[in-house]
């Protein structure tokens, strides 16, 4: 899983330096009034993206799990080599996926008898580059510190985890999508908005207390945070979230539903 996420990402590294994207026009005012609002700052279902390129990293993802899989025999490494589209169905596949829709993926898959779940992992890994430039663009326009929810401000999908960072040990979450960061308050459920200290609390898994669940009753949704104060090493989130998939566990059977998500996990 690893060595998967290391290889994604650099085919990832390497097309994001040459993606050209078409910037939404934003002034100053908007973005802090939708920043307020909570109404995320890239409208994804107006996005005009290159989907030449989006295909060709897509094809490029492919084949590595293709290669990954083969030898290993199984019927998914058989279906993910016949994988194949044009650019207008990857049109309709993008479409859909920024609007939320997964449909159209879920009938792809069908058709090819492949895990959805592994179509929407390709789907997610190329888009994600093209995110990832646009919100580059913004950040240095944005104060984000003011974050009240674990969808991300920028382009509104919902965060991988987070960490209590080093220095003011403010809670800050990562987009799964877009790699933006985000500031949150700590006594405040990232879901459902409650702020009731009995409602909000913790959980741990043995005598490991850096890494933390955030729980709350109200709604029974979670968090997993990785409390980084003190740490100088950057946090690759991505890779802490597998990492603590024990915390899932823990979490799930103590009945709470994960608020957060990433392609991978
Ligand atoms: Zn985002
Ligand atoms: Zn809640």
């Amino acid at each position: 899983m690893l060595r998967l996420y290391r290889d994604i990402f650099n085919i990832q590294r390497r097309h994001l330096s040459r993606l050209d994207v078409e910037m939404p026009a934003l002034e100053e005012l908007q973005i802090r009034a939708r920043l307020e609002e909570g109404i995320p700052l890239v409208d994804r279902s107006a996005l005009r993206l290159d989907t030449q390129r989006f295909l060709e990293i897509l094809m490029e993802i492919k084949e590595l799990l293709a290669r990954r899989s083969r030898g290993k025999g199984g019927a998914q490494g058989e279906a993910i080599a016949t994988l194949d589209m044009g650019v207008e169905e990857a049109e309709g596949l993008l479409r859909d996926r920024l609007r939320g829709d997964f449909r159209s993926l879920q009938r792809k898959a069908d058709e090819l008898s492949l895990n959805p779940d592994i179509l929407n992992l390709l789907v997610h890994a190329s888009l994600a580059p093209f995110m990832q430039r646009m919100a580059g663009k913004l950040h240095p326009r944005l104060d984000l510190d003011q974050g009240l929810s674990a969808a991300c401000p920028v382009c509104g999908e919902p965060a991988v985890m987070g960490f209590n960072r080093d220095g003011d040990g403010m809670r800050v979450l990562e987009c799964s999508l877009c790699s933006t960061r985000w500031g949150t308050p700590r006594m405040l459920c990232l879901f459902c908005g409650s702020t009731d200290q009995k409602k909000l609390g913790y959980l741990f898994a043995g005598e490991d207390r850096t890494r933390r669940i955030h729980i709350c009753k109200a709604c029974k949704k979670y968090i997993k945070i990785t409390d980084c104060q003190g740490r100088t090493e950057e946090i690759v989130l991505p890779l802490e979230d597998l990492f603590t998939a024990y915390l899932d566990e823990v979490a799930a059977r103590k009945g709470y539903e994960r608020g957060c998500r990433t392609a991978l996990s």
